[in-house]
């Protein structure tokens, strides 16, 4: 029997994961699909690690590096549910992609190295889950390896982020001894390198091991029970609502190389986590999926895909109601109607057609040039448009001119493009009026470098500037052109609103220092 589109819409569960390199976040993204059936062997979804390059034909740069420039989808089906998993690209080609990509999603999974603990990357990308108050999964990795003491690391997630945690599992040893998880969740425990259905053993009603087995005598199997205990009386409650608003994260331990844990994550986080959730307008309307008219909005746009005919790719999440292929979407933006014929959809790198999608999905939309990054897509006769999507604030700035002056025109117009569809933010010193640009990962210059010269026929010419730490001004008018200096310098952002660009963390201390009535604040 058909699911009916309610149906299918409750059933979607989309998520990103978040992490610092080296987590894990590919090795657990390749054991999901295999669990979800979508590879039969749990091999390798991107070529990065094996210099095997993904079948498409992505910006020749890509190729040249072997590493995805932007996210792409992954869908499988599991239990009656149908995930699709962003991705969130992490090593060099970390950008603002990856933090609009967690704008699209209803929850989050958190890959925490139990070796290394809370990493820099993940701190910023969970900052931006938590401002959005979505669910929050920790999967502590790499448990097969001597990492940190589990509580330790379950006190840096209070400590470091902020969050308050709950064990759904602990470990039972660690690197060569780990040998299962105390799973508090299911009331079993699950052994490591063990198959088939003795793999779980079950608990009796005081908490401990039902049966008889060589585990009870080691010291790993005494030291669980008794952390255990103590999380039971001192740790917190495990509460559903407050999973739900990302106010609690369910941690689970175990190791996604050998793939310990990762069954009993899936089909636990796939409890927990949301169904397609409803989004504002920027009237604050909440549009609920379930809605009947089809509406989404744009976080991604990805250009020429295809480089002979350097078409774009509008990633759009769909928050409710249904897609069909051939259906007309208005733009509110610029009250433009279009006809989506063309689609694509992402399958472990194989691009397919989709004929249908519903809320919670993400479609590719081909794009002659009519998108914009926080566009919204209405069907029928509504007309209204999501809240903007937040800007980030950049860590790398270039200043940029032209090779050739004779370019001026295309440079202008080139960076004008760019920046509109979010590839890169735009700056410009105040007087002297040159350009500088912004992002938050250098793989952004490079792409924007690469497209001015295949896109625009314009070589450019880009040099670091020594600031890094940006921070825009409440009281404006207070500022005044001498408080700049060597270590400081004022510039005007798209908008015209002015923005210090400071060297480092110690020139911004020290202009607070000086300036205590400048008030200066901080995007996402
Ligand atoms: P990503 O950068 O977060 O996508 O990380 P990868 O999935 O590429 O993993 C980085 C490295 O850690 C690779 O060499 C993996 O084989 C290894 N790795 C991932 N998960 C585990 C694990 O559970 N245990 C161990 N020992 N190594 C792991």
């Amino acid at each position: 029997m058909q699911k009916s589109i309610h149906d299918e819409i409750l059933s979607r569960r989309t998520f990103a994961i978040i992490s610092h390199p080296d987590a894990g976040k590919t090795t657990m993204t390749e054991k999901l699909l295999y669990f979800g059936g979508a590879i039969r062997d749990a091999g390798t979804v991107k070529g990065k690690k094996t210099g095997k390059y993904a079948t498409s034909d992505w910006m020749e740069i890509e190729k040249q590096r072997g590493i995805s420039v932007t996210s792409s989808v992954l869908q499988f089906d599991y239990d009656g549910k149908r995930v699709n998993i962003l991705d969130t690209p992490g090593h060099e080609d970390f950008s603002e992609d990856t933090y609009r990509t967690l704008m699209a999603v209803d929850a989050a999974v958190m890959m925490v190295d139990s070796a290394k603990g809370i990493e820099p990357q993940t701190i910023k990308l969970f900052k931006v889950c938590r401002m959005r108050g979505i669910p929050i999964f920790t999967f502590m990795n790499k448990m097969d390896r001597q990492g940190k003491e589990p509580l330790e690391l379950m006190e840096e997630l209070e400590e470091v982020l902020g969050i308050e945690s709950y064990a759904m599992n602990y470990p039972i040893g660690m690197g060569k001894e780990f040998i299962g998880v105390y799973d508090r969740y299911n009331q079993r425990i699950e052994q490591a390198r063990v198959e088939g259905e003795s793999h779980f053993l079950p608990l009796n009603e005081d908490g401990e091991l039902a049966v008889e087995h060589p585990m009870t005598e080691t010291s790993y199997y005494k030291q669980a029970l008794e952390d255990v205990l103590l999380l039971n009386e001192a740790g917190n409650e495990f509460d559903t609502e407050r999973v739900a608003k990302g106010e609690l994260t369910p941690v689970f331990f175990g190791s996604a190389l050998t793939n310990f844990g990762v069954q009993t994550f899936l089909e636990t986080f796939l409890k927990f986590a949301p169904s397609p959730q409803p989004r504002m307008t920027k009237d604050e309307q909440a549009v609920d999926p379930k809605a009947e008219e089809f509406s989404g909005f744009i976080f991604k746009i990805q250009a020429n895909m295809n480089p002979a005919h350097r078409d774009r790719i509008a990633f759009v999440r769909i928050v409710s109601g249904s897609f069909e292929r051939g259906m007309s979407v208005t733009i509110p933006r610029i009250s433009k109607t279009v006809k989506l014929t063309q689609t694509t959809q992402f399958l472990a790198d194989d691009r397919e057609t989709v004929n249908e999608a519903v809320a919670g999905d993400i479609i590719g939309l081909y794009d002659t040039g009519n998108y914009q990054i926080g566009d919204t897509v209405v069907g029928g006769k509504s007309n209204f448009q999501f809240e903007a999507l937040p800007q980030f604030t950049p860590e790398l700035f270039v200043r940029v001119t032209a090779k050739n002056v004779m370019k001026s025109k295309h440079f202008h117009k080139g960076i004008l493009q760019l920046v509109q569809e979010g590839a890169i933010q735009y700056y410009k010193t105040l007087h002297t009026e040159e350009v500088l640009l912004g992002a938050v990962g250098q793989l952004q210059f490079e792409v924007f470098e690469h497209r001015m010269k295949n896109e625009y026929n314009v070589e450019v010419h880009m040099e670091h500037i020594g600031s890094k730490v940006a921070r825009w001004i409440e009281n404006e008018s207070d500022v005044k052109d001498s408080m700049t200096g060597q270590r400081s310098m004022l510039v005007k952002d798209r908008y015209d609103n002015l923005v210090f660009l400071f060297e480092n963390d110690f020139a911004l201390r020290w202009f607070g220092d000086k300036y205590p009535d400048i008030r200066l604040y901080n995007l996402l």
